[in-house]
């Protein structure tokens, strides 16, 4: 299959790690930021045919992973609503919130439906005009084009029952905040291929100016992350930081700009609080004044919730980098897909659910 076969190509990715480990000198620590590429790494190995002195800790680029319990607890106090119908991706249905989660809700008489689209969202409202239709907008700059046209579209026709509970990240300000903390010890990122597919990769450039580290965009099949891998590692044994693209194929340095002018047209950018993580400046979007009509925390009076983790949860840990599921006590235990007790656990593209389904036998054994 054109553009999957070569870039699992076992011949390609053996004559790659051996160039790795022909170039590496020094000790480094890498970390990929999305967690669709948590999840190739695990699946093929990478991290285990690696040089020893090459270590990949696991990024908060999982959308569902860092959507805030308190916007759980939201969409779950609004689908409980007998006017509303909550309209979400399927990935979030099974998202613990602080007390219960949408399957439940669902299962207790809420009208919870799971969508492909914010359009097809747009469509429900257009086929119930006596109900309030939500949509559960979560993610990275991948899903904010499709959202904020949705909003748009819905401005346009005048779709008065349609509405947005927004929970949108951005990706730079999370590795300026991550390069800040003093617990970081990542000397080069890979970053996510498709949000710059939408982005381009233009705004990496001060971040490599004022923190002197190396950001390579990146696929997300084996090949892809092996040359990621062998760019990083090139340009950290010369001393370089620079930004640059693996991802040729999808990625270009100024990204799409028709999808970002529609981010531009609908939202702005506000502070964001991210699951297990805080809040960080400026790394979200919400809706801009014009489209508040569509806004489900203006519309809804919406409690102002504060919410905690589960205490043995160290998610928080784990989306910095700073430790690996296999080091949390609940993992595979207490902690498993059937049973989650923290978001990683939950989404298809959580480091805890990569550790669970490719790595727990070598972890128990
Ligand atoms: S294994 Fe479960 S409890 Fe532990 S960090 Fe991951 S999600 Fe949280």
């Amino acid at each position: 299959m054109q553009y999957i076969d070569e870039y699992r190509d076992a011949g390609l990715a053996r004559r790659l790690l051996g160039e790795i480990f022909r170039t590496v000198r020094g000790r480094w620590v890498l970390m990929e930021i999305c967690g669709g590429q948590t999840h190739t790494i695990m699946r093929y190995g990478l991290d285990e045919l690696l040089p020893k002195n090459i270590e990949l800790v696991h990024g908060p680029g999982c959308p569902v992973c860092v959507t805030p319990l308190e916007t759980v607890d939201k969409a779950l106090e609004l689908a409980a609503r007998p006017e509303v119908i909550l309209t979400s991706y399927g990935d979030m249905l099974r998202v613990p919130g602080s007390a219960t989660d949408l399957f439940t809700v669902k299962a207790r008489g809420g009208d919870v439906r799971v969508v492909y689209s914010p359009t097809d969202a747009l469509k429900i409202a257009r086929q119930n005009p006596d109900r309030k239709v939500v949509f559960l907008a979560i993610g990275f700059e991948t899903t904010a084009p499709a959202n904020a046209m949705a909003v748009w579209q819905a401005k346009r026709e005048k779709i008065g029952n349609f509405s947005a509970l927004i929970s949108h990240v951005l990706v730079p300000p999370a590795i300026r905040a991550l390069m800040t903390s003093h617990e970081c010890r990542v000397n080069g990122f890979i970053a996510p291929g498709h949000v710059c597919t939408v982005m381009g990769y233009e705004e990496y450039d001060s971040l490599v100016r004022d923190f002197r580290v190396p950001i390579v965009v990146g696929g997300f099949e084996p090949v892809d992350l092996l040359e990621a891998i062998l760019m990083l590692v090139r340009q950290l044994e010369a001393g370089e930081a620079k930004a640059e693209n693996q991802y040729v194929r999808s990625v270009n340095y100024k990204g799409n700009l028709p999808a970002q002018r529609i981010i531009r047209e609908v939202f702005e950018i506000a502070d964001q609080k991210w699951r297990g993580v805080g809040v960080i400046p400026n790394s979200g979007l919400r809706l801009r004044e014009e489209y508040a009509a569509y806004d489900a925390e203006r519309i809804f009076d919406l409690q102002l919730l504060s919410a905690d983790e589960p205490a043995e949860c160290i998610s928080s840990q784990i989306l910095r980098g700073i430790k690996k599921p296999t080091d949390c006590p609940a993992f595979a235990v207490r902690c498993t897909p059937e049973n989650p007790l923290g978001a990683p656990m939950v989404s298809a593209e959580g480091a805890c659910a990569a550790y669970y389904h490719y790595r727990r036998h070598a972890v128990a054994g």
